[in-house]
């Protein structure tokens, strides 16, 4: 199953991803991480990229997304969060591998800005909480696994979330126009227990 996750900012993309891996027993592939954990000289060019919200070239991406999806744990499937963003990743991908399933998930803008500025992130173990809504963190500032001050994203604040924003839009268009017989759309409003129900029963209902 290969099942593609698409969403604005906040729409709760990457928990739904974690919640449909451990229940299929297939990686989330987050292609944000996967630029994120970049090391050397590459990283400093990407993060610069990511700073401003902008997007980072599709050559780069499609070479990092295809060096993961030829490992072992692939074999039988991922759910890819964040990829593709637009019409010429998404032929560099079917260029590479077929797409069973597309799930979008859609929040209002307002809300997409109201969860993204609340987002706060563990520097050494990377799980997301959030100040406004769930999970938030039991000790506040601090994360609830190291122990340690949770950090903002750089491209979390209000202005690099806006330009994202507006990427999203006017790019995401086309991606569900080519999916358009595989998509499943989904309310983000809901709660995640919800949202979950539906994409499961999208799935195999
Ligand atoms: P995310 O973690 O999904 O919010 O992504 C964070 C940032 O990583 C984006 O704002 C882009 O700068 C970059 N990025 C993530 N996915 C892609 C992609 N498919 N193509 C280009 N850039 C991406």
């Amino acid at each position: 199953m290969r099942i593609i996750i698409i969403g604005p900012q906040g729409c709760g993309k990457g928990t739904q991803a974690k919640i449909l891996s451990e229940k299929l027993k297939i990686p989330h592939i987050s292609m944000g991480d996967l630029l994120r954990g970049l090391t050397g000289e590459l990283k400093e060019k990407v993060d610069k990229i990511i700073n401003k919200g902008e997007l980072v070239p599709a050559e780069l991406t499609i070479k990092i997304l295809k060096e993961r999806i030829s490992k072992e744990d692939c074999k039988k499937g991922f759910i890819l969060d964040g990829f593709p963003r637009n019409l010429e990743q998404v032929k560099l991908l079917e260029s590479l591998i077929k797409i069973d399933k597309v799930i979008v998930i859609s929040i209002p803008d307002e809300e997409s800005i109201r969860r993204i500025s609340g987002r706060r992130v563990c520097p050494k173990c990377k799980f997301n909480f959030n100040i406004y809504t769930e999970p938030k963190p039991k000790k506040e500032g601090l994360c609830d696994f190291c122990n340690i001050f949770l950090v903002q994203r750089e491209d979390d604040k209000e202005e690099s979330v806006k330009k994202r924003l507006e990427i999203y839009h006017k790019e995401t268009k086309s991606v569900l126009e080519f999916y358009k017989d595989k998509v499943l759309k989904i309310n983000g409003e809901g709660t995640i227990e919800e949202v979950s129900f539906k994409i499961w029963n999208f799935l195999f209902g």
